[in-house]
This record gives structure tokens, sequence and C-alpha cells, in this order.
């Protein structure tokens, strides 16, 4: 028989195995709902293979050897040598034990596996090829479907990731050897944690960003910090210019970058006027985003939309225009964080088992692993202000924590945002050591209505840099110990 003339049905049909599909499996298995998940590369997805994890692992390995080089203050002299390749094969290691671990829990919680590339047969059925030759396809027919698909990174014209010394962030988390100089295109979050970690390993590192400021989505005073870092480890930053080409030099290349009309962040547009400048380097790092996979799955067949940037519009159910058929992830639209498609396939999975949940994006947090950490949840200031409430700020710098000055690392600051009247906590932010492990208990406090009395009379231990999460909401009650109240 045919491989291809084989058709299976399931009730519920997982397309991706990223935190977002796997997470929305692994709850449907616990729902006791039949589920089958499709994958067509690695288990795990963007997160765990080419992003969360493998950046975060090399933030580490590159602090490690950064911190023992900088330790003098401190009385230690040491200069430890890197083995990129070494440290390249350990990060892997780590991704490993994750990538099968996803497996082992997806499959112990009833989930079958295939692996395979899905597209929509119509809105009741996908076709899965299996790769690789003679391997054929099936159909697989399906009560409800989660598009769980992800995001790849944007291509720029003039940079092809197929050309060797032009790297995404996926091969930029597995170079053998750490390059002499590299141009890195994009000062997001991914651009400027590569940037760190390049410059901590020695490599001249120059940013090149269309608009006028780093880190864009983030404010200013949360930003400044990192900014400050960046120019202390010798990054080069060229704001107000695009990147449009490069030439092989023979021993290297030379990136061009025009003068953009650089779009100030806060949404004017200034024309630069300035002659385009050339950047001779080893590699060059593209990372100016990503968008939706959306594209090649078919989904005119199933009669999903799309808006105009290819992400799947959804409901708070997750649902798309087509019922039965959910969307969650980055496909899924803004923020693509991993912990945030967590939540929707969890969600989704329980909305299909027909439990009476809903996504709520009140509390969500975001991270940014750069140096210092910028960590933030709930709303902004402003945010609070354009909500119509007045709000309520309290601040608490780390150089006044005696646990953060033991940690050599007393940069930044903890902010809380409530509403004057009742004193709730509507966001905060973070910006200095361990920036993102603080978050937890302002992320929880946010989410459980917790007002800034309630955090501020929470014994916290000493000493520790979460006592200055009790002291920021101390602060905005005029409270505060170990810092000025005003
Ligand atoms: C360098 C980098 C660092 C990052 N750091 C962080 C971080 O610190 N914190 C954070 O929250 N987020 C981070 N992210 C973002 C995070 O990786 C994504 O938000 C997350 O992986 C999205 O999960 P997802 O399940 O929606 O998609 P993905 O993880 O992209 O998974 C989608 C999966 O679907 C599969 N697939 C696609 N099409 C098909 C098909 N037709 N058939 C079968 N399978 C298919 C793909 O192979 C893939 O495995 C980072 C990203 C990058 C690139």
């Amino acid at each position: 028989m045919v491989v291809g003339d084989v058709t299976t049905g399931t009730d519920v049909l997982v397309i991706g195995g990223g935190p977002a599909g796997y997470a929305a499996a692994i709850r449907a298995g616990q729902l006791d709902l039949d589920v089958t998940l499709v994958e067509k590369d690695a288990y795990g997805g963007t997160c765990l293979n080419h992003g969360c994890i493998p950046s975060k692992a090399l933030i580490t390995a590159t602090d490690v050897a950064h911190e023992a080089r900088h330790a003098e203050e401190m009385g230690i002299h040491a200069d430890p040598a890197v083995d990129m390749a070494g440290m390249v094969d350990w990060k892997d290691g780590v991704v490993d034990q994750l990538t099968s671990g996803v497996e082992k829990l997806c499959k112990a919680n009833g989930v079958s596996l295939m692996e395979g590339t899905a597209k929509f047969a119509d809105e009741n059925s996908v076709r899965v090829s299996h790769g690789g030759e003679g391997q054929g396809s099936e159909s697989v027919d399906f009560e409800h479907a989660i598009v769980a698909t992800g995001s790849r990174p944007i291509q720029i014209p003039g940079f092809d990731f197929a050309d060797e010394p032009v790297l995404s962030s996926k091969d930029a988390l597995s170079l053998g050897s750490v390059p002499e100089s590299l141009v890195i295109v994009g000062a997001g979050y991914i651009g400027m944690e590569l940037a760190g970690v390049y410059a901590k390993l020695g490599t001249d590192v120059t940013v090149v960003e269309m608009l006028d400021e780093m880190l864009p989505a983030y404010p200013d005073d949360l930003a400044r910090p990192v900014a400050q870092r960046a120019e202390e480890l010798g990054i080069d930053f060229h704001f107000g210019y695009s990147a449009s080409e490069w030439q092989d030099l023979g021993d290297g290349i030379r990136v061009v970058a025009e003068p953009a009309d650089a779009v100030a962040s806060d949404g004017g547009a200034e024309a630069v006027e300035a002659d385009p400048i050339e950047l001779d380097t080893e590699k060059v790092l593209v990372a100016v985003g990503r968008q939706p996979v959306s594209d090649t799955l078919d989904i005119e067949a199933a009669g999903i939309e799309t808006d105009d940037r290819g992400f799947i519009p959804t409901d708070d159910r997750g649902r798309t225009n087509v019922d039965h058929i959910h969307a969650v992830g980055d496909v899924a639209g803004e923020p693509m964080l991993a912990h945030k498609g967590m939540y929707e396939g969890e969600t989704v999975a329980e909305v299909i088992a027909g439990e009476p949940a809903a996504i709520d994006y009140q509390a969500m947090p975001a991270v940014v692993f750069t140096d210092p950490e910028i960590a933030t949840v709930g709303m902004t200031e402003d945010e609070v202000d354009d909500a119509g409430f007045e709000p309520l700020v309290g601040k608490f710098p780390f150089r006044a924590s005696g646990r953060a000055l033991t940690t050599g690392h007393a940069d930044g600051f903890v902010k809380v945002v409530a509403d004057e009247e009742s004193g709730f906590l509507l966001g905060a932010s973070v910006v200095g050591p361990e920036a993102s492990e603080l978050l937890g208990e302002l992320g929880l406090a946010v989410e459980l209505g917790a007002t800034v009395e309630d955090v501020s009379s929470t014994i916290h231990a000493h000493p520790t840099l979460s006592e200055s999460v009790m002291e920021a909401a101390a602060n905005a009650l005029d409270q505060a110990i170990h810092t000025l109240n005003r």
C-alpha cells in the first residue's frame, strides 16, 4: 500500500512542537483528549533549539569568563581562556537534554507524535509529508486543530542567510570560533543580547540600527543602564542607518549602511543627512525581527485568515476565524515570547476540553537578558496614566541594596506602579541584577491584585535582591527604610 493512502484521525491536531504547540499538546493529553502533535524539524521549536535556551546558555558561559576576568576588585586575578567550540558543545548538551525531555513528556501524557510537515487540505484535514526520499505522506483528519508554527527571522534585501558571512540568530548561536569582528544589524532584544555575548568574548562589535535608539520597545530609564554597559564593553553604535549590502573583501567583508529616515521612537520622522558608512568586518548578524510562519501551511485551504503581517488573528479563546481551528504562540501575534505561547497553548487546550478558560494578558512578563537584564510586567507608568488611573510610583535603586553590592552588580532599580486610589499594583519593571528572577514575585502580585501595601508588608529575607521589591513598594507609600522617600 502507498503510504500516501493512509488516513488517520485525531480529536486535536497540533501543528508545531515549539513551546506553544508542545504545551498545548501536553495539556490536551492531561485533559484526556486524543491529541496528535506534528513537528517537521525538532521538538522544542525555536525556543529550545535556536532561541531562548541556547542564547541564555551562551550568555551565562560568557558571563562566567567575563566576571572572572574582571574580578580584581574582589581580589581575584584570572584570565580564563575561552574554547568557543567547547562552549557550543556544552550549550548543545543543555539543548539535547531539554528537547528529549519534551518528547518524553509528550509521550508520557498520551500525545501521539508524528514527524513531518503539515499542510491543510481542507478545514478538517491536513496532509503530512514525512520528508526524505520515499517516505511519502499521509492524511490526518481532525475535530480541532491548533496552529503553532512559530516564526522565522526576517531577511533583509542584500543579506542572504545562505551566504556564509551572513548570520541569522540561529547561526550566531553555533559558531565554531570567536569572530574578530561582528556587525550586528538591529538593536532589538536579540541583537543586544548577542552583542553582549560577543563583546564579552573579545569580538569587536558594531551595531547598526535604523531607529534612533537601542531596545526601542522599552522606556528610556530601563534602556539607559544597558546603553551605559554596552559603551563600557566597547560596543559601537550607528543609529539612523539601514544596512543595504555587503561586499566580499577576500579576507573579510564590508557592510554598507545608508542613512535611514530615522523614525524617532515617539513616531515622528526626521531626515538624517549623512553619507553611507562602510564597516569592515569578519561576519554580519542580521537580527531585525521575526515573521510568522503562516505562509507554508496552505491555510487558505482551511479558510484561515491572516492580517497584513501574516499573523493569524485570534479571539480570547485562541480561535481563528474558523471556529474549531485555533492559533497560539508567535504565529498568533506579538509579543513573540515563549511563555506567551505556552500560556496560550495551555489555555486553548482547556477551551477545547470545554473548560471555562480564556486568555488574559494583564500580567504578561517580558525579559531582555542583556547586561544588566530588563524585566517588565503589567502596565508602564504612562499606560497606567492613559488608562485613567492616577499613577502611584515607588522606586528602589540597587546601589542601596546590601545584597546587590555584595554581588558586584548594583546598577539599576526596581520600579512599581500602582493605582493611587486603591493601591492595586498595576505594573512593575526592573533593570539590574537577576531582574528576570525578581519579576516572578511582581508578576504574581499583579496577577493576584495585590496592593503596594501587601508587597511592602511581606517580610523578605535579608540580604536578598528581592528586598528591593519590598523597598520599592514601601517607597510608593513613603515608607522605604533603605532609601530616601521622595
Ligand atoms: C535568539 C532568540 C532568543 C530568544 N530568547 C527568548 C527568551 O529569552 N524568552 C522568550 O520568551 N522568548 C525568546 N525567544 C522567542 C521564542 O523563541 C519564541 O517566542 C518561541 O519559540 C515561540 O514559540 P512557538 O511555539 O510559537 O514557535 P516555535 O518555537 O518557532 O516553534 C514552531 C515549531 O513549528 C514547527 N513547524 C512549522 N511549520 C510546520 C509545519 N507546517 N508542520 C509541522 N511543524 C511545523 C517548527 O519546526 C517549529 O519547531 C527568542 C528567540 C530567539 C530567536
